[in-house]
């Protein structure tokens, strides 16, 4: 579709035809709208419908299988792979359904697709109530949990998938479905990990668990940063269920290393031996550890949307040996400028569980997600640090848990064997058999793709 065929009375027709509203190429709206957290990503659609219900996508839908326009969804605008924005197409833009609606007495949280994780904490740290989510607050809600999900809570309460109740989907032909315990529970399995492939979540809900002041903040190192980063391995490695830990390496200009390990301790003691132990490695520089609230954790990751160019690759690990260590420490500075960083999640409690429940996600069995996620501002460096993250990785995947990616983090260059391992075994046959279900023209292809097959 032409942009002059855009301006034509069948767009009138969309325009009246919705609650939401219609942003075509030259209105005022249109960069802002077309923009994701990623500044590397620089695409123009034909039309970008903002959707105000589960009706409005459906149109959407309708009107791009009529108009042969492809699809992108959007919530949150944060997959580093710009997957919610293309070129020449029609974006299902949910970033006007932002409620959230929370359930105290049944401890469920009723998030609309485009809400985001600030909409989301605001909603339900009001009720003393909380979901593991992510750390950063622009991030879409529904984004994010399909896809995974790991942050402050992860060893309390699981991946963010873990916690998907229900759902409320539109799929490509224009249906309303459900998902839930009761009604479609394969479709509940395959939207715990399995990401967009399936339909458009207008609603996704979720368990809540009481939430009380946390002890967490930064703690940052210096000096002997292969040490700090094995005592923080050794420390996670042995830490109990109620203290999840991030860990962070990064460089300044001076090209000194840092570590910043970032815990999240839930429960009403003061003392937990996870902050005693982090504390007395030896490098510590800069303590902000207290008792704060969890929107306070939550925002201890402050970074700026639509400002930095990004490329992200990683894997998860059965172990984070020395020697892996040491060889990410070199790395961090090899590039002779601050690459971005190398993120530690560590996977230990809740997401082990027996208890957790049926989802298609595999890696949880991993102990880390190692991601060098490279970071710069200038367009004339894309070269050089897309070439810094993919060695990067290549320096990590010896002891790659599976070969997989993480969805939430890879690009839209990864191979369909990164989608394919990420999953439980026997897992992908099952993704795609429901593929083949709610969208056997792979219409939700601009995704970390599940394609139909046979
Ligand atoms: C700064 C930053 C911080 C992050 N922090 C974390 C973190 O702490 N933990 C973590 O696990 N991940 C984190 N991520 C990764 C993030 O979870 C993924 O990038 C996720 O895809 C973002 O979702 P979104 O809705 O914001 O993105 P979008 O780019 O809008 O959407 C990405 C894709 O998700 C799907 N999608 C989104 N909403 C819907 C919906 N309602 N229905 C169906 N499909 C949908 C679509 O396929 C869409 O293309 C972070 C990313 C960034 C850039």
């Amino acid at each position: 579709m032409t942009q002059a065929e855009t301006g034509t009375e069948v767009v009138d027709d969309l325009r009246r035809s919705l609650d939401g509203d219609v942003v075509l190429p030259g209105d005022v709206q249109y960069d802002s709208a077309r923009a994701c957290f990623n500044a590397f990503v620089d695409r123009r659609p034909a039309v970008i419908v903002r959707c105000l219900g589960r009706a409005d996508v459906a149109t959407a839908f309708d009107f791009a299988r009529a108009a042969g326009l492809e699809v992108a969804v959007r919530g949150g605008g944060h997959n580093p792979a710009g997957h919610c924005v293309l070129d020449g197409g029609l974006v299902i833009d949910l970033s006007r359904m932002r409620r959230v609606h929370v359930d105290r007495d049944r401890r469920i949280a009723r998030a609309e697709g485009g809400s985001t994780w600030l909409d989301f904490d605001t909603a339900t740290v009001a009720e003393g109530l909380v979901t593991p989510g992510g750390v950063v607050g622009s991030t879409g809600v529904c984004g994010l949990a399909l896809g995974g999900g790991i942050g402050h809570l992860t060893a309390q309460h699981g991946l963010t998938c873990d916690n998907i109740v229900g759902a409320h989907l539109v799929t490509p032909d224009a249906s309303f479905v459900r998902a839930s315990a009761d009604e479609n529970p394969e479709l509940l399995w395959a939207l715990r990990g399995g990401g967009g492939n399936f339909g458009v979540a207008t609603h996704l809900e979720f368990r809540l668990h009481p939430v009380q002041p946390v002890i967490g903040g930064r703690l940052t190192y210096r000096g002997p940063v292969g040490d700090v980063l094995r005592a923080f391995r050794d420390a996670v490695a042995e830490a109990p269920g109620d203290a999840s830990c991030q860990a962070v390496l990064l460089v300044d200009e001076s090209l000194e290393p840092a570590v910043a390990v970032f815990p999240c301790v839930t429960g009403s003691h003061d003392d937990h031996p996870l902050i005693e132990t982090l504390r007395s490695i030896p490098g510590l520089v800069e303590d902000g550890v207290r008792r704060h609230s969890f929107v306070a954790q939550q925002s201890l990751f402050g970074t700026g949307y639509g400002v930095d160019r990004h490329y992200w690759k990683g894997h998860f690990v059965r172990e984070l040996p020395d020697e892996l260590i040491d060889e990410l420490v070199r790395r961090i500075s090899a590039l002779g400028r601050p690459p971005g960083d190398i993120l530690f999640e560590s996977l230990h409690g809740a997401p082990k569980s027996a208890d957790a429940p049926p989802g298609a996600i595999g890696y949880r069995h991993a102990a880390f997600n190692v991601s060098a996620t490279a970071t710069w501002r200038d367009p004339a460096l894309d070269d050089e640090h897309i070439a810094w993250s993919r060695e990067t990785a290549s320096a990590i995947e010896p002891w790659s848990w599976s070969g997989g990616g993480y969805a939430n983090y890879m690009q839209a260059d990864e191979p369909i064997e990164r989608v394919r391992a990420m999953f439980a075994d026997g897992a992908f046959d099952r993704l795609q058999a429901l593929k083949r279900r709610y969208d056997p023209g792979n219409v939700l292809r601009r995704n970390q793709n599940i394609p139909p097959g046979q």
